[in-house]
């Protein structure tokens, strides 16, 4: 499948849009392999480029149980090479995936911050399982399994989440949620110390 680079970026919903909430169908057989199937995926490539590692089609209100990953050297870039090792985190090349089923491969969990497109300007600690297997297909219907450790996982369970009507909100640890706009600063300068509290 060649990208269509001309294909045009779709409008992400964002939390409160039932799509993100009403689940999602199965890839009939018949769709596996048509132009129709590679426009959603050309659509969803173009859509992530440059936001993201990763899209299911409920973010952009289709119903279908699709969605694609992309993890680029650019979107690590601030992390240090420990934190990439410890996380498993490296590039991973772009990948659409259909009709996914997963299970843990260990009861191995582990915590890390994520965000999501759909949920702009927050992030947020949640537990994930470290390793599972996957078993879906690719857009031209040939079967595949992935057997996926670390940040791949994570990626996975998050996006086969969205496919399933969940959002990271439902799984965070709720009191990690955090605004990844500035803090702001509170009182104005002096005031706390007036009040007899020390300043931060
Ligand atoms: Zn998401």
């Amino acid at each position: 499948m060649g990208f269509d680079s001309r294909a045009t970026p779709a409008e992400i919903v964002r939390i409160g849009h039932p799509a993100l909430r009403h689940g999602t169908r199965m890839v009939a057989q018949e769709l596996f392999g048509t132009p129709a199937l590679d426009e959603l995926i050309d659509v969803m490539r173009a859509t992530l480029a440059g936001k993201g590692v990763g899209l299911a089609a409920p973010q952009i209100a289709v119903p279908l149980r699709v969605f694609v990953i992309e993890d680029s050297e650019d979107r690590m870039s601030h992390l240090s090479p420990e934190q990439r090792s410890e996380r498993y985190r490296s590039p991973y090349p772009f990948e659409a995936i259909v009709n996914p089923t997963w299970h843990a491969t260990s009861a191995r969990t582990a915590i890390e911050q994520e965000g999501c497109l759909s949920i702009p300007g927050f992030r947020a600690d949640v537990p994930r399982y470290w390793a599972i297997e996957v078993d879906g297909y690719r857009p031209d219907g040939e079967r595949k399994r992935w057997s996926l450790e670390g940040w791949p996982a994570r990626i996975f369970q998050h996006e086969i989440d969205h496919l399933d009507g969940w959002l990271l909100t439902d799984r965070m640890l709720p009191r990690t949620l955090a605004s990844t706009e500035p803090h702001g600063v509170g009182a104005p300068s002096g005031l706390l110390g007036r009040l007899g509290l020390s300043e931060p």
